[in-house]
C-alpha cells in the first residue's frame, strides 16, 4: 500500500511537474510571437523611410539642401536599424553561449565619464540633469571587455534618459564594496515600472509599452554580459519615482593592473 501511495503520490507531482512545463512552454512562445510582432515594427518603420526617401531621391529634381535631408534620414534610420540587428545577434550569441570577450584591463571610472560624454547631448536636449558621484576615491580596474562593458552601461543611461520626464535628474554612483568589489548605481527620477511589470521586463523581450522604440533585449543583453565579467545586475523601481539599476563587478588590484598595462586598455 505504501509503495502504492507512493507511486500514486509521483504520479501526482509529475503530472503537475508536466503541466507547470507545459504552461511555461505556451508562455514562452507567447512571448516569442510577442516580440517577433513586435521586432518585425520595430525593423519595418526605419525600412519604410529609407524606402520612402530613396525612391523620393531617385525620383530627381531635388536641390542640394532637399537632397542633404532625404540622405540624412536615410543614413539615420540605416544607423538605427543597424543598431536593432546587431542588439537581436548579440543576445542570440549570448542565448547560445558564443559571445566572445576581448579581455583586457579597463579603467570604470574613465569608461563612466565615456558614457557621461556620449549622453550628454541627449540628456541635455531633454533636460535631464547627468551627474557622477564617485564615493570610491581611487583609480578601478576591472578585467573585462571595455566595448561590452561600455554597451551594458550605455543601453542602462539611455533607458534612463528615454523614461525619464524633462527637468529630472539621474545619477551614476560608485562606491566600493566588500571583497575588492566596486558597485555602480544607475538612478533615475523617470516614470519607474509597477511591481507586476518589474519581474517581466527583467525577461527578455518584455517592454512595459513601446514608448521607447527598441527591441525589448537590451536589459537581458546586459544582464548576460556582467554575468560573463563575474559581476550580479539587479533592479529596483517605483512607478512614478524611479528606477536604479545597479551592477557589482569585482576589481583588481593596482599591482595585477600595473601588469596587465601591456595587454591594452578599454
Ligand atoms: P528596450 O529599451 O529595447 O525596450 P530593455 O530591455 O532595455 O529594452 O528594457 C525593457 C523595458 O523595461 C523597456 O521597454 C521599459 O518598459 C522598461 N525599462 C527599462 N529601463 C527603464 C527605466 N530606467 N525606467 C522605466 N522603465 C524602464
Amino acid at each position: 500500500v505504501r509503495i502504492k501511495g507512493n507511486y500514486k503520490y509521483e504520479l501526482g507531482e509529475l503530472a503537475s511537474t508536466l503541466n507547470f512545463m507545459a504552461q511555461e512552454i505556451v508562455r514562452s512562445n507567447q512571448i516569442k510571437d510577442d516580440f517577433i510582432s513586435s521586432i518585425s515594427h520595430e525593423l519595418r518603420t526605419p525600412l519604410t523611410g529609407i524606402k520612402g526617401w530613396s525612391e523620393t531621391l531617385t525620383s530627381g529634381g531635388f536641390d542640394p539642401a532637399e537632397t542633404k535631408i532625404g540622405v540624412g534620414i536615410i543614413a539615420k534610420e540605416t544607423e538605427r536599424l543597424i543598431g536593432l540587428v546587431e542588439e537581436i545577434l548579440d543576445f542570440s550569441k549570448l542565448q547560445q553561449n558564443e559571445m566572445k570577450l576581448v579581455i583586457g584591463r579597463v579603467n570604470l571610472k574613465e569608461l563612466l565619464q565615456e558614457i557621461m560624454l556620449n549622453v550628454w547631448a541627449k540628456a541635455e536636449q531633454r533636460q535631464i540633469q547627468l551627474q557622477l558621484d564617485d564615493k570610491s576615491n581611487r583609480t578601478l580596474f576591472v578585467i573585462g571587455d571595455g566595448n561590452r562593458l561600455k554597451q551594458v552601461f550605455l543601453n542602462i543611461v539611455d533607458n534612463a534618459i528615454k523614461f525619464s520626464n524633462e527637468n529630472s535628474w539621474i545619477e551614476l554612483v560608485v562606491s566600493l564594496q566588500d571583497n575588492n568589489q566596486v558597485l555602480v548605481e544607475i538612478v533615475d527620477s523617470g516614470i519607474g515600472i509597477s511591481e507586476e511589470h518589474l519581474n517581466k521586463v527583467k525577461d527578455r523581450f518584455f517592454q512595459v509599452n513601446h514608448q521607447g522604440g527598441g527591441t525589448g533585449l537590451g536589459l537581458a543583453i546586459s544582464q548576460q554580459l556582467v554575468e560573463l565579467h563575474n559581476g550580479k545586475m539587479d533592479i529596483h523601481s517605483e512607478l512614478g519615482v524611479g528606477t536604479t539599476v545597479s551592477i557589482l563587478l569585482p576589481l583588481i588590484e593596482q599591482s595585477e593592473a600595473d601588469e596587465m598595462k601591456e595587454d591594452g586598455d578599454n
